[in-house]
């Protein structure tokens, strides 16, 4: 089989579901490849939140400090499997280069301007195609205990550098937010920006309706490398046959950098695992997503069910559930919220999902240098799905060759070549 298509997007998930959706309002003839089921990687799962208020990257002084105190205590919130594998070595070497104060204060405010512009760009999409996924703009509250209270007000003093609202809540302050939480905590910090939704309703849900309207899905069908002639892909080649196409999309998160390996391109990404666990509690507790600071869990409401996130796990490619990993997660809550004792989550359902981390904590959204038809949209880390729709717009840009409306050289793709 040879299939013709104007662009060819690898991989459905909300990164390349918002490419589609983006080219083909601009009347591209698109064609995407999954070589899954749409939303089976990192999309599927995770905490859902829509955070612009994440202008801070993860490379930063504070990752690296407490990534050098955690790195092999299999029970903290980040964790590296020990093994020799000479890219996570370059990558973990990269990564501290970045890891710094001047790089967090040289990319917050474009991480913070892609954040603003791609909630707006959700607010439209479910203004404009009616579309339902549990968007929903109730901010983001981040709970902190006494040893996180001096982080916390240096992000506040970022945050309002940058214009980025916020509020400092005291114990009673937050009661008024959410009257039927029970904390320990000290006190809190609001976004009230944010937003969230239901990631797997969103990405399946925008896959079907770009279906209905002629953008044409391949599931199951795996990209297993390219036909490279002179600097442009002449084929993609797949388990069900050639594709052959003007432009290619490069949107396959954590899986980017292997299916590029018979071309001349570097995008160093390590897959930063992951895991969620959802319950349904018998009464509704909370409407405002939750972020417990130094533990480093989300909670997030959804519908009538509430997603308990976190944990990095430097692993390689293998989303395996490590149970000492998810009661990393379940252990850290109830020090917060005394009414979830970890046992009465220990019936929910678990999921674990490979973040696509980059070295210095911004994605490769751009064209590949050296190959002159490949677009390259990866390693969104732990913001793909606040990021999706602002990437999927400005795909849609530099593949009609317009200047794209944010100054994208800092996430240029040829940045570790
Ligand atoms: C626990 C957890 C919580 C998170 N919480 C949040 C959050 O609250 N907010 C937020 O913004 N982000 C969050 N993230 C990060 C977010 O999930 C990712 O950044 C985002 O999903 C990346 O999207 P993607 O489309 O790039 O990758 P993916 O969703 O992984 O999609 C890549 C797709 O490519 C397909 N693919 C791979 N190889 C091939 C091939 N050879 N041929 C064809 N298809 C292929 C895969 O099957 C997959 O479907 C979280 C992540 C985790 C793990």
């Amino acid at each position: 089989m040879k299939v013709k298509t104007e662009a060819l997007v690898i991989g459905g998930g909300a990164i390349g579901v918002c490419c589609a959706y983006y080219l083909w309002k601009k009347g591209v003839r698109v064609t995407l490849l999954e070589k899954d089921e749409i939303a089976a990687g990192s999309s599927y799962g995770n905490a859902g939140l829509v955070v612009p208020s994440h202008f801070i990257p993860l490379a930063s002084p504070e990752a690296l400090r407490k990534g050098l105190k955690w790195m092999f205590a299999p029970q903290s919130p980040f964790y590296i499997k020990p093994r020799f594998d000479l890219d996570l070595i370059s990558w973990i070497w990269k990564f501290c280069q970045f890891a710094n104060k001047r790089h967090v204060n040289d990319v917050a405010p474009l991480l913070y301007e892609l954040g603003e512009v791609s909630r707006f760009l959700y607010e439209e999409l479910v203004q404009l195609e009616g579309m339902q996924f549990g968007f929903d703009k109730k901010g983001l509250l981040l709970l902190y205990k006494e040893e996180g209270a001096q982080s916390i007000h240096a992000e506040a003093q970022i945050a309002n550098e940058l214009g980025v609202p916020i509020e400092l809540l005291d114990i009673r302050q937050i009661k008024e937010l959410e009257p039927n939480l029970k904390m320990e905590v000290t006190g809190g910090l609001y976004y009230p920006q944010d937003a969230h939704l239901n990631p797997a309703d969103f990405v399946c849900n925008l896959a079907s309706f770009l279906a209905e309207q002629g953008v044409i899905f391949h599931k199951n069908t795996e990209v297993v490398g390219f036909e490279n002639s002179d600097g442009t892909i002449s084929q993609v080649h797949t388990t069900k046959g050639h594709f052959i196409a003007d432009q290619v999309i490069l949107a396959s998160g954590s899986w980017s950098p292997g299916i590029v390996k018979s071309i001349p391109l570097k995008i160093p990404i390590q897959p930063a695992k992951g895991y969620s666990v959802t319950i349904k509690p018998a009464k509704k507790i909370m409407s405002t997503p939750l972020l417990l600071r130094e533990a480093k869990v989300a909670i997030t409401p959804l519908g009538e069910r509430l997603r308990f996130a976190g944990t990095l796990e430097l692993a390689g490619m293998d989303s395996s559930i490590n149970q000492q990993r998810v009661q990393a997660i379940l252990h850290a809550v109830p020090g917060y919220l005394p009414e979830f004792a970890s046992e009465n989550l220990a019936h929910a359902k678990i999921w674990a999902g490979l973040r696509p981390c980059t070295p210095d904590g911004l994605p490769y959204l751009g064209r590949a240098e050296n190959i002159s038809n490949l677009i390259v949209a990866a390693g969104h880390a732990m913001v793909g799905i606040s990021l999706a729709p602002v990437t999927g717009l400005l795909v849609a840009q530099i593949f009609l060759n317009k200047k794209p409306a944010i100054d994208l050289h800092p996430l240029r793709v040829g940045r570790f070549s």
